[in-house]
């Protein structure tokens, strides 16, 4: 009872004993201030919701029983998300703080020694790291130059691995690309005798593409999607549809009050709102149209096909445009230091016509300044 803090293990020795190894050698997952900057870093929808709607969301949220401990089943919000977002019949959803949090109840409740989880790469970089804390060996495969999935190097390489999971986000993130649906589902079919494959559908509000609708095909099909994309990343809440029977196993290691009250109420209002929502996601998607012409239209930069909220361009020097565009004020995503394919690439959410504006305005006055 004596003991003075010296004869305690300093936190250094501390870490080295305590802390996994893996852990150790990983960097804090950076968010860089965006104070004054056009915010073009995170896929975030620009858009409010129209003031009257927020005077009502204000309400709701007033009613919400913050003393009372959610009602761990969810049954209304999971019907209604079921019914406004396309679940085919006889198909559930388990919900999530954010997709984030389902990918690791999903690696959670498959991790077992020796066993892998694998996706094309560059894509989420939630896929690995969740699956390493879980105890699982990641694999990825790289995707072609022109950054389209290699079909044949995703089959030989899970027909080597079998992986228990296999990821594909749908459309891509950090790439923007929609991989083949064809593809998709052909991965499904090899996947079936060993694994799941996670269609992660997070950007399906700008893509004219879902695979919601071939879950009653494959038993081994797990479509994930979020709200966060749509305009709602605030609230943190992600949504997976599959087998009932699936889920129901997923369900078991899911923290019992995963979401609160007022991202319960939340949602619950906005899905009587969702055109709003889809109205702000066609806005973006035709801004999307418009940036990419410009985009193209400049002397030295490649833009890459996308079906999300967001554009990856190719420049002659991402870190120094990069440099150049936070020196004026905008923030984008330095996608170069996320793999080697990616190399000189940056990242730009779509925004408002004014952001993008003034995105493009800086970015020709980085391109002249190099
Ligand atoms: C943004 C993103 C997510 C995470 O969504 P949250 O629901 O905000 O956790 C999942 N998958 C992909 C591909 C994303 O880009």
């Amino acid at each position: 009872m004596n003991k003075s803090p010296a004869d305690f293990p300093s936190c250094e020795q501390l870490i080295a004993g305590v802390i996994r190894p893996l852990v150790r050698d990983w960097h804090s997952y950076h968010v860089p201030s965006a104070q004054g900057m056009v915010k073009l870093d995170a896929m975030e929808n620009p858009y409010e919701l129209p003031a009257a709607l927020r005077e009502e969301l204000g309400r709701r949220l007033a009613q919400a029983p913050l003393n009372r401990y959610p009602v761990p089943s969810y049954t209304r919000l999971k019907q209604e998300i079921c019914s406004k977002l396309d679940v085919p019949a006889g198909y559930d959803v388990l919900l999530g703080n954010g997709s984030d949090e389902l990918i690791s109840m999903l690696s959670q409740a498959c991790s077992m020694p020796g066993r892998k989880v694998l996706s094309p790469e560059p894509s989420f970089v939630m896929y690995q790291i969740s699956a390493q804390v879980a105890g699982l060996e990641y694999v990825g495969v790289p995707l072609r130059a022109d950054l389209t999935l290699d079909l044949p190097a995703m089959l030989a390489a899970m027909a080597l691995h079998r992986p228990v999971i296999t990821y594909l986000s749908y459309p891509n993130n950090p790439t923007g690309t929609l991989f083949d649906a064809a593809d998709v589902l052909r991965i499904v079919e090899a996947a079936a005798p060993y694994g799941l494959v996670v269609v992660d559908e997070a950007y399906q509000p700008f893509a004219d593409a879902s695979l919601m609708s071939a879950l009653p095909q494959f038993n081994n099909l797990v479509v994930m999607r979020t709200v966060s994309k749509l305009g709602l990343a605030g609230i943190r809440l992600g949504y997976m549809a599959a087998a009932p029977a699936l889920l129901r196993e997923f369900d078991k290691v899911r923290p019992p009050y995963n979401i609160n009250v007022l991202t319960e109420a939340a949602a619950l209002f906005v899905l009587e709102h969702l055109d709003t929502l889809q109205a702000q996601a066609a806005q973006l998607c035709r801004a999307r149209t418009a940036l990419t012409a410009q985009l193209a239209a400049l002397d030295g930069v490649e833009v890459f096909p996308s079906a999300a909220n967001f554009v990856l361009i190719r420049v002659p020097d991402a870190e120094k445009v990069f440099a150049a565009l936070v020196a004026r004020k905008v923030l984008v995503k330095n996608a170069g230091k996320m793999h080697a394919l990616l190399q000189n690439c940056l990242r730009i959410t779509v925004s408002t016509e004014q952001e993008n504006a003034a995105f493009l305005a800086a970015l020709q006055g980085a391109l002249e300044e190099l």
